[in-house]
C-alpha cells in the first residue's frame, strides 16, 4: 500500500503534513527545544492548544527555526471555557498572541460540549476568522457523527477536520465513514494508544519484526495506510527521530488485517458526550 504524498489537501491549496508533531503536556519551559528538535528531525506540522499552555513556546521555535512560515503548519485549539461567538473570537485572539504568529494554519473546536449547547454559534466566529485570515482553514476535535450533522446542516463552511481518539483499539470506522462521505480528514489523537501496552500486541510484534522496525513505526505506518494524520508525542529526541521514520517503508494488506483484530472499541480518552 502506498501512501504517495506527505501531505493531505484539506482545504483547497491548503496542504496539511500527514505526519506531525503534538506537544500535549510538554512542559511550557522545554516546548520551544522540543519542537526545534522536531523540525530539524522533519516533522513540519505542530499540534498544541490553549489548553496545553505551552502556545508561546510553539510559536517561538516556528519563527526562529529557519525555515519559511509557509513550510510550517500549525493548529491550535479552542477550550471548552472559549465557547460562544465572542468568546471564541477573544479565545483566538489570545492565541494568536501566545504563538506570535500572523496566522495559524489550522484551528480547532477542542471538544463539542453538547451540554452546553454552543457548538454552532462556536462555529461560526471560527468561520469568520477563516474569512478574515486568521486561520488558513478550520476544523473541530471529538466531534460526533450528530455533532458534524449539525454544523453540516446550519452553517456555511464544513470542518475541514475532525481530530479524534483513534488506534488500533478504537478504529473509528463509523466515523471515518462519516468523515470519507463528506469530505471531512481524519486526523488520530493518542496514535500509539499511549505506548506500551498497544506495542506489546502479538499483531504489532509480529508486523514490526516483519519489517524490521519497531512497534511505534508499524503504528503509525498503520495510521497512513488508512489515510488518518497522525501527532504522536514524545518528550525524547530518540524516540521523536523513530516517529518521524515512516515515510520508507509500507504495510501490506496482510498487516492491515492484522490490526483489523485488535479494534476493542476501548476509549483511553474522555467520551466526546461526557466532557
Ligand atoms: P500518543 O499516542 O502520541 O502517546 C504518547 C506517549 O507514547 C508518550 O508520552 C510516550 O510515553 C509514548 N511514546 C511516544 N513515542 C514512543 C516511541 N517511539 N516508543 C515508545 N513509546 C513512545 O498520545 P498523546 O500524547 O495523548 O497524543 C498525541 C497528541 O495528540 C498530543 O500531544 C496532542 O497534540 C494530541 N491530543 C489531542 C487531544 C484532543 O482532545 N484533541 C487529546 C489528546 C491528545
Amino acid at each position: 500500500m502506498t501512501v504517495t504524498s506527505r501531505t493531505v489537501e484539506i482545504r483547497e491549496n491548503v496542504f496539511m503534513p500527514r505526519l506531525g508533531f503534538g506537544v500535549y503536556k510538554i512542559p511550557a519551559d522545554e516546548t520551544t527545544t522540543l519542537v526545534r528538535t522536531a523540525i530539524e528531525l522533519g516533522y513540519r506540522g505542530i499540534d498544541t492548544a490553549s489548553l496545553y499552555g505551552n502556545e508561546r513556546g510553539v510559536g517561538q521555535a516556528v519563527r526562529d527555526c529557519g525555515l519559511p512560515r509557509e513550510e510550517l503548519f500549525v493548529t491550535t485549539k479552542l477550550w471548552n471555557t472559549e465557547h460562544g461567538y465572542d468568546a471564541a473570537l477573544r479565545a483566538f485572539d489570545t492565541s494568536r498572541r501566545e504563538l506570535g504568529l500572523d496566522y495559524v494554519d489550522l484551528y480547532l473546536v477542542h471538544w463539542p460540549q453538547p451540554r452546553l449547547d454552543r457548538y454552532v454559534e462556536t462555529w461560526r466566529a471560527l468561520e469568520k476568522i477563516l474569512a478574515d485570515g486568521g486561520a488558513r482553514a478550520i476544523g473541530v476535535s471529538n466531534f460526533q457523527a450528530p455533532h458534524l450533522e449539525r454544523l453540516l446542516a446550519e452553517t456555511d463552511i464544513p470542518p475541514a477536520v475532525n481530530q479524534v481518539e483513534l488506534h488500533p483499539w478504537l478504529q473509528q470506522a463509523a466515523l471515518r465513514d462519516f468523515h470519507q462521505r463528506h469530505g471531512i480528514v481524519t486526523e488520530a489523537w493518542r496514535p500509539l494508544g499511549g505506548g506500551p501496552e498497544l506495542f506489546a500486541e502479538e499483531v504489532v510484534r509480529t508486523v514490526a519484526q516483519k519489517h524490521g522496525r519497531t512497534p511505534a513505526q508499524v503504528v503509525l505506518r498503520w495510521h497512513l495506510e488508512m489515510g488518518h494524520v497522525v501527532i504522536p508525542k514524545s518528550a525524547h529526541s530518540e524516540r521523536i527521530a523513530e516517529n518521524a521514520a515512516i515515510l520508507d517503508f509500507e504495510l501490506d494488506s496482510q498487516d492491515i488485517a492484522g490490526f483489523a483484530t485488535l479494534e476493542r472499541g476501548q476509549r483511553l480518552g474522555p467520551h466526546p458526550d461526557e466532557t
